[in-house]
């Protein structure tokens, strides 16, 4: 079973929570994006930094990454905790750069907070694939990007998760479902947007391609009612400190 835990559903300039995940593969704990809201979103989830095994970070927007050099300090210094940093390699040079000037003084190394490992198409955690889908400036233009594809190994189901995206048609998300996708998470605004998919132009998109209710809204403007969006557009919009089963 996979659960997929939202610790915030909404965007950058939300006034509650960041579009950051757990989810959880086997007795691994993967979390997906560590923005700046992290140290809130995190606790109020009822998990601590020391509960998280692995880390991606789908791209260098404050929201996703601008809590990963606070949580490294954490997990060391009131965890003594290592967990593993899975970086696509293309993104190492900035990411790097982001978190090494607070993380490596006094003789530290980045290898000190996390394992580091460098991947370029996905890898492997418990039984479960993590496979990158590259959406380079499909979200903002001259920005490194990307979705995931979580396969169960065993070939029961696959979940999509397409991160911050704009360009969705041209992501080629559909490309990736199949009769094993129980779940397809997607950045969708309520209102048109340059950086993030228009929720009705997913649902257009979509039709046809996968039932509206496996797909799953998220990164959503702030105080929306979800209730009645839910009902007019037959599509879920994930909820915070909800845990979806698959
Ligand atoms: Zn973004």
């Amino acid at each position: 079973m996979i659960k997929v835990k939202p610790l915030g559903v909404n965007g950058a300039f939300t006034k509650y929570y960041h579009n950051n995940y757990i989810f959880e593969l086997g007795n691994r704990k993967l979390l997906v994006d560590a923005g700046t809201t992290l140290r809130s979103s995190l606790i109020e989830s009822l998990y601590q930094e020391s509960d998280i095994t692995d880390i991606v970070i789908t791209h260098l927007h404050s929201d996703h990454v601008g809590g990963l050099e606070e949580f490294a300090q954490r997990c060391k210094w009131v965890h003594n905790h290592k967990p593993t940093l899975w970086i696509r390699t293309e993104l190492a040079g900035g990411l790097l750069q982001i978190i090494s000037s607070g993380l490596c003084t006094d003789g530290l190394k980045l290898s000190d907070y996390f394992n580091l490992e460098f991947i370029d198409d996905g890898f492997i955690i418990d039984a479960y694939e993590v496979e990158l889908i590259y959406t380079d400036n499909l979200h903002a233009g001259n920005m490194l990007s990307m979705g995931l594809k979580i396969n169960d190994i065993q070939g029961y189901k696959n979940i999509i998760f397409t991160s911050d995206i704009a360009k969705h048609k041209e992501a080629q998300f559909d490309g990736y479902i199949d009769q094993l996708t129980v779940a397809l998470f997607h950045d969708v605004s309520v209102v048109p947007n340059a950086v993030h998919s228009f929720l009705h132009d997913v649902i257009d998109y979509y039709k046809g391609k996968i039932e509206l209710n496996k797909i799953y809204g998220m990164h959503y403007q702030d105080d929306i009612d979800i209730k009645t969006l839910n009902k007019e557009t037959g599509i879920n919009f994930v909820t915070r400190n909800t845990t979806y089963e698959f």
